[in-house]
């Protein structure tokens, strides 16, 4: 009978749950574990941001991995959110910081011409509104010799929403030090245009969802357009993510988009790669001189 089904559907519904809920909490010890005992279970990737001018790789988006012993790679979007709602995110954002700038600066220091080359990282709301988020910045700066000018930080509008006042606070702060606000998956979230004026921001990120349909079919063209003009307009840079076709890359050419990254170009990448690149001094410009 359909009662019956739907007992079983219920109970097969239930299962499933359960499943879920304990794989979030083996999910939630195996993090802490590794961040307790097991720092080496976390690797940062380096995604390069290319100018859409010049050809020239600008920097790297640090980008998180967690190599777990059984899963193998867990990909960010599966732990970070975790980690946020634990607070773990506090001192893997801290780990992420220090592991970041300390990769930057010795890649100043081997590469000569790699010195303008900056390093983005990812901040999270929790991060922002610890108390001594501040000092802790800075001293990531001092201990690893990096100068403020090479840190770029990616904020999202979430983590605005959630407390405007102390977010500006610290992040005025910050970008007294010279170092660069990002405003990262814009168009996603709640967005509010009203903070973009209110805070120091340097670029926007332009989410992949947008880069995604301008190529073929171009439905997000004027979208992507707008928001071009709309940063340029405040002063601001654009940088398009998710870059994957060359038909998308004329595209966003063509409407004056600052700079992209994306499987175009290169994914992201282990820190031994990179280091190749570097070498190489590696440079975009027959891709990009039609
Ligand atoms: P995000 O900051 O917007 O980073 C861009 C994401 O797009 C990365 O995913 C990157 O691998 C992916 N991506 C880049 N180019 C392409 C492309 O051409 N096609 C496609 N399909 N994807 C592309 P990833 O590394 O999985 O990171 C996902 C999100 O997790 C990040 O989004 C960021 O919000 C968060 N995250 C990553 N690392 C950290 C971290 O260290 N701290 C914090 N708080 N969040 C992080
Ligand atoms: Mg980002
Ligand atoms: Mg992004
Ligand atoms: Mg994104």
């Amino acid at each position: 009978s359909a009662k019956a089904l739907g007992k079983a559907r219920y109970e097969v519904f239930d299962q499933k749950m359960h499943e879920s809920a304990s794989l979030l909490l083996e999910l939630e010890t195996a993090l802490r574990h590794a961040l307790l005992l097991k720092q080496d279970e976390f690797r940062l990737y380096y995604q390069p941001i290319v100018s859409l001018i010049t050809g020239r790789i600008i920097g790297f988006e640090a980008l998180i991995r967690w190599h777990h012993p059984e899963r193998g790679i867990v990909s960010p979007q599966d732990f970070i959110p975790l980690a946020e709602e634990t607070g773990m995110i506090v001192s893997i954002g801290q780990w992420v910081l220090y592991q970041a700038c300390q990769q930057m600066h010795t890649w100043h220091e081997q590469f000569p011409s790699s010195l303008n080359l900056t390093i983005s990282v990812n901040f999270s709301g929790k991060q922002i509104t610890q108390t001594d988020i501040f000092k802790q910045v800075k001293q990531t700066l001092q201990q690893t010799g990096l100068e403020p000018c090479s840190l770029k930080l990616e904020i999202t509008e979430s983590l605005l929403m959630d407390n405007f006042e102390l977010a500006n606070t610290v992040l005025s702060e910050l970008t007294a030090l010279n170092i660069e606000l990002h405003m990262d998956d814009f168009g996603t979230g709640y967005s509010s245009l009203n903070y973009l004026h209110r805070l120091p921001i340097k670029t926007i990120k332009i989410d992949r969802s947008f880069v995604n349909n301008i190529g073929s079919r171009g439905e997000n063209l004027e979208i992507v357009r707008a928001i071009v003009t709309l940063a340029h307009n405040l002063n601001m840079s654009v940088t398009a993510e998710g870059i994957e076709t060359v038909e998308q890359l004329a595209q966003l050419q063509a409407l004056e988009c600052d700079f992209g990254q994306g499987y175009f170009f290169l994914p992201p990448m282990e820190g031994a790669e990179v280091e190749t690149l570097l070498a190489a001094n590696f440079c975009y410009k027959n891709f990009l001189s039609n």
